[in-house]
């Protein structure tokens, strides 16, 4: 067969390929030993102001499987979701990106990360506490910590997570509703949880330039979000035009391909480093031309 190659020519691995459970075994049983391996590692993504100021980073979790090449989040954390290896994985990424952070702090650069976590994360039993001993551990500012959760945490037991999240935020930790417009039941949820950003889902910003329905969704959803005192953050920005759109709609910042992709640590370094406190400029080349 003809396997799949992302653009630096490494094989990406694709689940319709192979959906057999002995397989997603066997993913499991190599994602166990990846996690040791160094196969595992973290990139980060910006999320920028519209003056430019970089307002923190996101750490992506990447896999690069020996023989399958690249596997993509989407589908190993599904997996470790379903096998219980989800905690251990969230463990080395909460560590890798901890340790990331204090480094980059005593090289002058002071900029907070956020973290993905899944709902099993915020049922394990002493999440919590072990997130703050960590930050300590690490001698990070709870400040300089995100964790970016889905509306999918309230699904199960919703008081306890609602628990979880309050003692994560009573230890000074930001909270951030991830992929906000594709859960099942969204406003309900802003109540309960509290959380200080709100992101948009890519879904709804990818067409938002085209599409008029989808401009009024972010519309509404940036008007409701700061009448509840929340940040607005839209992902997956591709496109000057788009960028504009979310400007004139009052978004607080935005993360897409547009300002860069996930970069491995030591690129992001050097990519923190060029802006310096200038922040982040648009190429001179997609503005508008002088008049
Ligand atoms: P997410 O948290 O919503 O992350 C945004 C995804 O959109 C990332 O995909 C990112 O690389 C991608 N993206 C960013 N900008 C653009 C853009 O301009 N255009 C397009 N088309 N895509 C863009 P990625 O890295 O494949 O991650 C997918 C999902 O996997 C994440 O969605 C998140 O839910 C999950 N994930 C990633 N890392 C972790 C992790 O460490 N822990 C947990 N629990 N989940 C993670
Ligand atoms: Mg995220
Ligand atoms: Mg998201
Ligand atoms: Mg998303």
């Amino acid at each position: 067969y003809q396997a799949k190659r992302d653009r630096t020519g490494v094989e990406v691995y694709e689940s319709k390929r192979d959906s057999n459970t002995p397989d997603r075994l066997g993913l499991l049983g190599d994602l166990r030993r990846a996690l040791d391996a160094h196969e595992v590692s973290l990139h980060y993504q910006p999320k920028v102001q519209f003056d430019g100021q970089v307002a923190g980073l996101e750490a992506l979790v990447r896999w690069v499987h020996p023989e399958r090449g690249k596997v993509p989040p989407d589908e190993f954390i599904a997996i470790a979701e379903s096998s219980g290896l989800m905690p251990h994985l969230t463990e080395y990424v909460l560590e890798t990106a901890l340790a990331q952070v204090a480094q980059w702090r005593s090289q002058g650069l002071y900029v907070p990360v956020a973290v993905n976590v899944s709902p099993r994360d915020v049922h394990t039993p002493g999440f919590a506490g072990s997130v703050a001993a960590r930050l300590a551990r690490h001698g990070v500012p709870a400040g300089s910590l995100q964790l970016e959760i889905t509306e999918h945490v309230l699904l199960e037991d919703p008081q306890r997570a609602a628990d979880t999240l309050n003692a994560l935020t009573g230890h000074g930790v930001k909270m951030s509703l991830d992929d906000f417009g594709t859960g099942y039941s969204s406003l309900v949820h802003l109540r309960r949880l509290p959380v200080s950003e709100l992101k948009i889902d890519r879904s709804f910003v990818a067409r938002l330039a085209i599409d008029a329905e989808d401009a009024e969704i972010v519309r509404c959803t940036v008007d409701l979000a700061h009448s509840l005192g929340l940040l607005v953050v839209a992902e997956g920005v591709e496109d000057d035009e788009t960028w504009e759109r979310l400007r004139d709609l009052g978004c607080d910042a935005v993360q897409g391909w547009l300002v860069a992709a996930a970069m491995p640590a030591d690129e992001t370094t050097a990519w923190l480093r060029a802006r310096g406190s200038r922040g982040w400029q648009r190429p001179a080349a997609a503005l508008p031309a002088a008049a």
